[in-house]
């Protein structure tokens, strides 16, 4: 089955009691027993839920994996995939990582018991200096937020299968339109469903995808014992959302590239970041994982002027100044104050968060109305 047609059918049945085409909302906790033990599969909502069994079925079948498991939110099922590992356990992550994920790796884990090593990951070479006998899992996110590095996700899983670690991919930012993870070796794709997937800003929830099934039981182990499950709900929105995640993305990267060239050609931006410029540096490697280059892109001023980028964000119409990404709608933000204002400015700008960088989610609309509110905002600094 090709992609646009498992998003609509992957995993899919029709409702096997009314024949209902889109799985209805079981807003149930509880399901009735003829006896002890005797049940139609399900026995209570944090176990399993039908409406959130759609959206698993659906979730690997988009990812080209075997099992799919959903959570109340991206870090929950982060959260459940560190749970894998015992105190002493190590893992390697990029240095250029979601903060949310940071900040759990380094405040919660790291009193349990876990080490991680942040590294440049955009050479994977570097990616076996840390690796010892402690080590069992390598944590990859790629594109980058906001830089939108490229770390190679095959090269990756070679180095994890040699040294027998998990290979796991957050792969919140490109999507199964754009690379399959799991078809280049990972073990574990991971989302955060309330971007992308989701793709209309209008819940929080997050994935998890795997083929093995010794490793999808010990996943749906942890997410009935912890029990950070998502509700029935937000199950019906995101299978709704994950319907037309083939054309949204389409539509993402058709107008992120308008974006990015408008802006690369403009007299007052310094940098753009964005994967499919011929001379970012790790376009090849892009090109090789990725069908195309995403909605995604950041760029800089010339004279790096904190001012003038907060005139621009301020003065955006069309682009809603917020948190988040990957809505139907454009949205627009400022890393150094947002996203990555607890990170000491000295270590932020080492990674290329300077105070002028503005992060760009380029939404559906119209490419020409984009690039004149861009325009606009341009024209008063
Ligand atoms: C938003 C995000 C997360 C965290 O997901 P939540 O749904 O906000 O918990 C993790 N990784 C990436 C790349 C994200 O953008």
């Amino acid at each position: 089955m090709d992609f646009n047609t498992k998003v609509i059918h992957g995993g899919q049945q029709h409702d096997p009691s009314t024949g209902a085409v889109m799985p209805p909302i079981y807003q149930t906790s509880t399901y009735a027993q003829s006896s002890p033990g005797s049940h139609k599969g399900y026995e209570y909502s944090r176990t399993a839920n039908p409406t959130r069994t759609a959206l698993e079925n659906a979730l690997a079948s988009i990812e080209n994996g075997n099992y799919g498991l959903a959570f109340g939110s991206g870090l929950a099922a982060i959260d459940a995939v560190i749970k894998l590992l015992n105190p002493g356990d190590e893992v390697i992550s990029t240095n250029d990582l979601y903060g949310g994920t940071y900040r759990l790796f380094t405040k919660v884990f790291e009193n349990f018991g876990i080490k991680f090593h942040f590294i440049g990951m955009d050479n994977t070479n570097n990616i076996e200096k840390y690796i010892n006998d402690k080590t069992k899992m390598i944590w990859v996110e790629t594109p980058t937020n906001p830089m939108l590095n490229i770390i190679d996700i095959e090269a990756s899983a070679n180095i994890a299968r040699k040294h027998h670690l998990r290979l796991v991919v957050d792969n919140t930012f490109a999507t199964p339109y754009l690379q399959l993870p799991l078809d280049l070796g990972a073990d574990i794709v991971m989302h955060s469903a309330t971007k992308y997937l989701g793709g209309h800003s209008d819940v929080v929830m997050g994935a998890l995808i795997v083929k093995d099934k010794n490793l999808a039981d010990k996943l749906y182990f942890i997410q009935n014992a912890s029990g950070a499950i998502c509700g029935p709900m937000d199950s019906f929105l995101v299978l709704r959302g994950i319907k037309t995640l083939h054309i949204r993305m389409q539509r993402h990267c058709e107008n992120g590239k308008a974006v990015a060239e408008y802006l690369e050609s403009h007299p007052k931006i310094d940098k753009v970041y964005w994967p499919g410029f011929e001379n970012h540096p790790n376009h090849e490697i892009a090109k090789k994982q990725m069908k195309d280059f995403g909605g995604m892109l950041s760029f800089t001023i010339k004279g790096n002027s904190y001012d003038k980028a907060i005139k621009v964000l301020e003065n955006l119409k069309v682009f809603t100044l917020a948190e988040s990404l990957g809505g139907v709608e454009s949205l627009s933000g400022h890393p150094a104050s947002m996203t990555h204002a607890s990170i000491p400015k000295e270590e932020r700008e080492k990674t290329g968060v300077i105070d002028s960088l503005i992060r760009l989610s380029v939404g559906i609309e119209s490419k020409k109305d984009l690039i004149k509110d861009l325009e606009k905002a341009l024209q008063l600094i």
